[in-house]
C-alpha cells in the first residue's frame, strides 16, 4: 500500500487565524495518525493578494503551535519548490496539454459581463455564478477580432456529464452536468487560477489525502474534472466542517477570531489552542491544554462533527482568558 501522503496548504494573504490552524491540525494529525507523510506547500500564486512576511508568519505559526513537516518551503524535499510562485512552469506545462486537446477556450468577457451574470443556474455556491459559455464557440476570426483590444482569460470546457465523489467526512456528493459552468484557468493578468495550481501540485507532489475546509468541497468537482482532463489519479477528499459563530456564518474577524500571532503575543500557550481546537472539533470532550503529538493516537476522521461548529463568544472568550 502506498503511504499516506497529505498538506496544508496555507494561502499567505492574511494572517493564520484560528479557522485556518484548526484546519491544518486536522490534516496534520489525519496523515500522523497513519503515520503518513505531511506536506507544507504555499499558495501564492495569486501574488497581488500576497506577502512573504505572512508567509514566513505563516510557517512560524505552525511551528509553534506544534505541527512539523516532512517537506515544505524551508526544509526542501523531493517535490520541490514547495511554494507556488516558484512552480509556474509546470503550470504552464499543464496548461499546454489541455490546451493541446482542446479542453481551454480564450473568454473575452469583461468583468461588467460577468457580474451582470445575476443567478445563472447549476452555480457552485463558493464559486460564485455559472459562466453560461458566451464565448465557448466565438469563431477563430471573432476571438483574433476581440484579442485587439482585451488579453483573454482561459476557460475549461466542462464536460456535460454529471459529477459525483465520496468525501471521507462529508460523504456522498452529486453535481448534476455542468456544474458551475466553463471556470477560469489562467486569469486575463495571466495568473495561473487556484483549480488548476491545487491540481497540477497535488498530483505531482503525490498527494493521496487532501483535508480542507468545507468551504472548498463546491472546488472539488472542478478539480476532479482537471485530474481527468490530465490524465493524473485524484486524491480522497475530506471537507471538514467550518467553525461559524452564532449568526451561523464562518468564524471571521467579526467575531473576534484571533490570529494565532496575536494569541502569541497575549501570552496564551500553544497547548491551550490545541485542547481548544480539538476539543471544538469533537477530539476532546472539554478544551484542556495538550500538545499536537498527544492526539495523534486517539485520532479519528469520524469524530469530526459533520455539521458546521457553532463557537459562542464565551467559547472564543475562553481561548484567552481563564
Ligand atoms: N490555499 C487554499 C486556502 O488557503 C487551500 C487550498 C486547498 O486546501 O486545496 O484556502
Amino acid at each position: 500500500m502506498t503511504r499516506m501522503r497529505g498538506r496544508f496548504a496555507p494561502t499567505p494573504s492574511g494572517l493564520m487565524h484560528i479557522g485556518n490552524a484548526r484546519t491544518a491540525l486536522l490534516a496534520w494529525l489525519h496523515v500522523r495518525s497513519e503515520d503518513g507523510q505531511f506536506v507544507l506547500r504555499m499558495e501564492d500564486i495569486d501574488t497581488p493578494r500576497c506577502k512573504p512576511e505572512l508567509a514566513e508568519q505563516a510557517l512560524a505559526d505552525l511551528r509553534w503551535l506544534g505541527l512539523d513537516w516532512d517537506e515544505g518551503p524551508n526544509v526542501g524535499g523531493p517535490f520541490a519548490p514547495y511554494v507556488q510562485s516558484e512552480r509556474i512552469p509546470m503550470y504552464e506545462e499543464a496548461l499546454h496539454r489541455l490546451e493541446q486537446d482542446g479542453r481551454l477556450y480564450p473568454c473575452y468577457c469583461s468583468r461588467a459581463e460577468l457580474m451582470a451574470i445575476a443567478s445563472a443556474p447549476h452555480g457552485l455556491g463558493s464559486e460564485g455564478p455559472a459562466y453560461p459559455g458566451t464565448c465557448r464557440s466565438l469563431t477563430r476570426e471573432e476571438q483574433a477580432r476581440r484579442a485587439e483590444t482585451k488579453m483573454p482569460s482561459l476557460r475549461f470546457r466542462v464536460p456535460d456529464e454529471a459529477m459525483s465523489f465520496v468525501d471521507l467526512t462529508a460523504g456522498e456528493q452529486r453535481f448534476p452536468p455542468g456544474s458551475g459552468g466553463d471556470f477560469v484557468v489562467r486569469r486575463a493578468d495571466g495568473i495561473i487560477s487556484y483549480q488548476l495550481a491545487v491540481v497540477a501540485d497535488d498530483a505531482a507532489m503525490g498527494i493521496t489525502d487532501v483535508l480542507r475546509g468545507y468551504d472548498l468541497l463546491d472546488s472539488t468537482p472542478r478539480q476532479l474534472m482537471l485530474y481527468e482532463a490530465l490524465g493524473l489519479p485524484a486524491p480522497r477528499f475530506a471537507h471538514v466542517p467550518l467553525l461559524n459563530g452564532t449568526d451561523g456564518k464562518r468564524l471571521a474577524k467579526r467575531h473576534g477570531a484571533i490570529s494565532l500571532a496575536g494569541l502569541r503575543q497575549a501570552g496564551v500557550a500553544p497547548e491551550r489552542i490545541v485542547g481548544w481546537l480539538a476539543a471544538m472539533s469533537g477530539l476532546l470532550d472539554r478544551p484542556e491544554p495538550v500538545s499536537t503529538k498527544e492526539l495523534i493516537r486517539a485520532f479519528r476522521l469520524d469524530l469530526i462533527p459533520k455539521e458546521p461548529v457553532v463557537v459562542t463568544d464565551e467559547q472564543l472568550a475562553a481561548l484567552t482568558h481563564n
